[in-house]
């Protein structure tokens, strides 16, 4: 079976190791695209640890379950040469000093030790803060022993430094007041009062049969007279209220309204907010010292 089938890898081919899937694709996403695989090493006693020499990398395949890559960039920093009964080259890391070997491409470490870096006593000094640094798995060229990115680093802990008390106390007075957030007003209808009757009872002066006046209330409603009543029945109806029509007018000219003063409170909400996020942001850089 093909272990690798992509051209950068072709030569791993040859190796042992990289029988697990995982690592397989760990170590294919941490591949740069001209990167090309020399050697593959079994690391120290570790199973599921291996590492791989590429052109311008070690790089350190870890783990069978949610396998990660970590990029050491070359030089190789060798700690001890393999001699005698002890056929792998021990190498610091920054995860510690560990031993390379069983690789079937580079049996004599030939390879690996051609990429080691100047005079290993040269190399102790300036390799012990490499070692110190944790791995970078998030940048695939961690630049690991060098003076420059260290100064760069130790003045940016300088800054994230955690202030005293009286730093905190008159940052804040400088800062002054947090800006308010803004709220957005609801704007609230006119009060056009409780909604009369929508129906009202028919009332009539006149008998509507004969045409007599009517002068009790009872047969104003009932729309006829006495003797009307008897021969024809209560003429009583409910007709629409107009007053109900009136308050259903000025219920719906009260929303028209609302609505109106809502799109102007939207409107300014969306300016105030602005203007708050800008006071936030001029706030927020006067408390952390950057205005
Ligand atoms: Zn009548």
């Amino acid at each position: 079976m093909t272990k690798f089938e992509d051209s950068r890898l072709l030569a791993l081919n040859a190796e042992s190791g990289f029988l697990d899937n995982g690592m397989r694709a760990a170590l294919l996403g941490a591949l740069e695209d001209d990167e090309r695989a020399c050697a593959s090493y079994s690391v120290s006693a570790h199973i599921w640890v291996e590492a791989v020499l590429t052109d311008r990398a070690l790089l350190f395949v870890k783990g069978a379950v949610r396998a990660r890559a970590v990029r050491v960039p070359l030089p190789v920093d060798v700690v001890r040469e393999p001699s005698g009964s002890k056929s792998g080259a021990r190498v610091r890391t920054p995860f510690g000093e560990k031993t390379l070997w069983g690789s079937k491409l580079d049996p004599n470490m030939t390879m690996l030790l051609g990429l080691r870096g100047p005079a290993p006593d040269m190399e102790k000094p300036r390799g012990n803060p490499g070692a110190a640094q944790a791995p970078c798995i998030a940048d695939p060229r961690p630049v690991i022993s060098s003076s420059g990115p260290n100064l760069v680093e130790s003045g940016g802990t300088e800054d994230r430094r955690r202030l005293s008390w009286r730093e905190r106390l008159s940052r804040r007075w400088r800062a002054g007041r947090k800006p308010r957030k803004p709220r957005l007003q609801k704007a609230q209808p006119e009060s056009v009062g409780q909604a009369p009757n929508p129906t009202i009872w028919d009332v009539a002066y006149d008998c509507i049969k004969c045409g007599r006046p009517l002068t009790n209330p009872d047969s104003q409603r009932h729309r006829v007279g006495t003797e009307c009543i008897q021969r024809y029945g209560s003429q009583a109806r409910m007709i629409r209220n107009p007053a109900y029509s009136a308050w259903e007018n000025d219920k719906a000219r009260a929303e028209i309204d609302r609505i109106a003063r809502q799109v102007e409170l939207d409107s300014a909400y969306s300016k105030e907010l602005a203007t708050y996020d800008a006071a936030l942001a001029v706030w927020n850089a006067a408390r952390e010292d950057r205005a």
